[in-house]
């Protein structure tokens, strides 16, 4: 299949014209915090950043690529093109390949026929992200808060809708339960070593046993948080409690922080305080748009690496553009796309085992674009958690200035199984009854539905991130970071907080160019 075969570009329809273009609602700058951002540019921020995500892929080098240089970086996601940076600034001669036609791996930007950007793929940032961050505000992509204001919806096949406020839904067959294990989750999260999660006392009895199987052990009502659980485990991680290793999804709690900060479920899951804090004006792809424009012919797009030779003290790596020899590699692409490339030596067996067993999770997203936000009227912040159908776990996704409204539905894990096969016509049908569901008849009319299934992705395999199912840790972790002659590893992956994450990313990407730097 070719690379156009696998176009990144959602599917998506709409009855209205294109191009409505974005206006800057002042109330929302006022509530969102917004304001002296985006205001201090008079919304012109807004529209540069869509003019400038349309202009292309990110540019690049074009004609034939170098014979030599010092150091060839594989993925221009956010990870690789950190990396590139980092070693320029050392004063080294860098290529960055990239097998896609774009730059910013899983994070893509679309653009809405109605007007506006939102994220199809990697999206919010939120406190201790300190990485991401700080290299949103040097490229000058500013943030704002995610829509947050009045109650969330809870709907239960049991008890029915409620709305409510905080991090729990007041559910009272759950509640219990859920009070008692994410307070266990927390502890024992802080007990893991980050860089060494496969060290911890308990690390082989929780790595045996699936965050399902805690719960179960734990739990009352087994099945109506586990059920709870799900809505949290879809989106984070395209997979379900059963699916996830109890000390991975502990590592993962862990990760939720930085060095002077502990990590905790609530920063991992909400949005006050949380990874879904805020989103960037724009589009998050903007930053590896804008990255990679400063690296200029330092990356270039549709060059697949197809494989990595280290032979007489070089890496001779071979990409879809022609062959490039240098004195170290870093790999920065998802964990199974590294077993697509052909490898000579072949990759120590710990590695390759670590690759196979760190499956990219099952995720889409599915967005329905309306002509205004019209649950926040009704004293709705859009944000929602359903116990079964299409739509489990729900934002609001509209762009920074509210116009239009966007409610963005995660299908992940077992509901992809379910939901994932089905026609494009009957999933929009499901995914819009469950918005009905929570916010009433109006959202069974959008003006556009957009849809980016990331498991059809051929440079990617699927979302948000690569996962550990039970017992893959502590047999195969240690390996994650370990250089393989003159090949280093980045990619959120391989990062010690918020791994999975853009802020993964970065950290990743910074951490292998010093690395490399050192050797060199
Ligand atoms: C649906 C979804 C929602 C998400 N939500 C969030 C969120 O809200 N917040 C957040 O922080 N993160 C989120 N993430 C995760 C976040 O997007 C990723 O963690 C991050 O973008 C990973 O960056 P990376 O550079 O490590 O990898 P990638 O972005 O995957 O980049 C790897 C690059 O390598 C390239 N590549 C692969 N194979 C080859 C090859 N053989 N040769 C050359 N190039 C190759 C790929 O094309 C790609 O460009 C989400 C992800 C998804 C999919």
């Amino acid at each position: 299949m070719t690379q156009a075969q696998h176009s990144p570009t959602p599917s998506h329809d709409s009855p209205l014209p294109p191009a409505r273009g974005a206006a800057l609602s002042r109330r929302h700058l006022l509530t969102s915090g917004a304001l002296g951002t985006a205001a201090a540019s008079g919304g012109l921020l807004l529209s540069t950043g869509a003019a400038e995500a349309r202009s292309g892929g990110g540019g690049g080098r074009q004609g034939r690529l170098p014979r030599k240089v010092d150091v060839v970086v594989v993925g221009a996601g956010i990870s690789g093109l950190v990396a590139t940076r980092d070693l320029l600034r050392q004063g080294l001669d860098v290529l960055c390949v990239e097998a896609r036609d774009r730059v910013g791996g899983r994070v893509l930007n679309h653009h809405l026929r109605s007007g506006g950007v939102i994220e199809a793929g990697g999206a919010f940032v939120g406190p201790t992200q300190d990485h991401i961050l700080a290299l949103a505000k040097e490229l000058k992509v500013r943030t704002f808060l995610e829509y947050n204001e009045g109650n969330s919806v809870y709907i239960s096949s049991l008890t029915g809708r409620q709305e409510y406020s905080g991090t729990v839904p007041p559910d009272p067959t759950i509640l219990p339960d859920a009070a008692i294990l994410l307070t266990r989750l927390d502890s024992m999260a802080a007990e893991i070593d980050v860089s060494a999660p496969w060290s911890h006392p308990s690390a082989l009895e929780w790595d045996a046993m699936s965050l399902g199987e805690f719960i179960r052990r734990n739990a009352l009502n087994s099945s109506g948080v586990g059920n709870l659980i799900k809505s949290w485990t879809q989106p984070g991680f395209g997979a379900d409690p059963d699916e996830l290793s109890l000390l991975f999804v502990l590592w993962y709690v862990a990760c939720s922080g930085n060095e002077t900060t502990v990590g905790t479920f609530s920063r991992n899951s909400d949005t006050a305080n949380g990874a879904q804090e805020s989103r960037l004006i724009g589009g998050s792809q903007l930053i590896p748009l804008r990255l990679a424009r400063k690296l200029g012919d330092a990356v270039a797009l549709d060059a697949a690496v197809q494989r990595v030779e280290q032979k007489d003290g070089r890496v001779v790596v071979r990409t879809s553009r022609g062959t490039v020899r240098a004195k170290r590699v870093v790999v920065a692409c998802p964990p199974p796309m590294v077993l697509d490339i052909d490898w000579f030596p072949r990759l120590p067996v710990r590695r390759t085992q670590l690759l196979r067993h760190m499956d990219m999770g099952q995720l889409m997203k599915c967005d329905a674009v309306y002509e205004t936000p019209f649950w926040r009227e009704d004293g709705l912040n859009g944000f929602g958690i359903n116990d079964a159908g299409a739509a489990r776990a729900v934002f609001d996704n509209s762009p920074a200035s509210g116009d239009p409204g966007v409610l963005l539905a995660f299908v992940g894990g077992s509901t992809w199984r379910k939901f994932g096969p089905l026609s494009r016509k009957e999933r929009r049908a499901a995914v819009l009854e469950g918005f009905a569901a929570m916010f009433g008849e109006k959202a069974l009319k959008p003006i556009e539905y957009t849809e980016q299934d990331w498991t059809k992705e051929r440079w990617t395999g699927g979302g948000p991130t690569a996962f550990h199912a039970p017992g893959t840790l502590t047999d195969f972790g240690p390996a994650i970071r370990q250089v393989f002659g003159r090949v280093h590893w980045a990619g959120t992956e391989t990062s010690t907080y918020w791994s999975g994450y853009m802020d993964g990313a970065v950290r990743a990407g910074r951490r292998a160019a010093l690395e490399v730097g050192e050797r060199l």
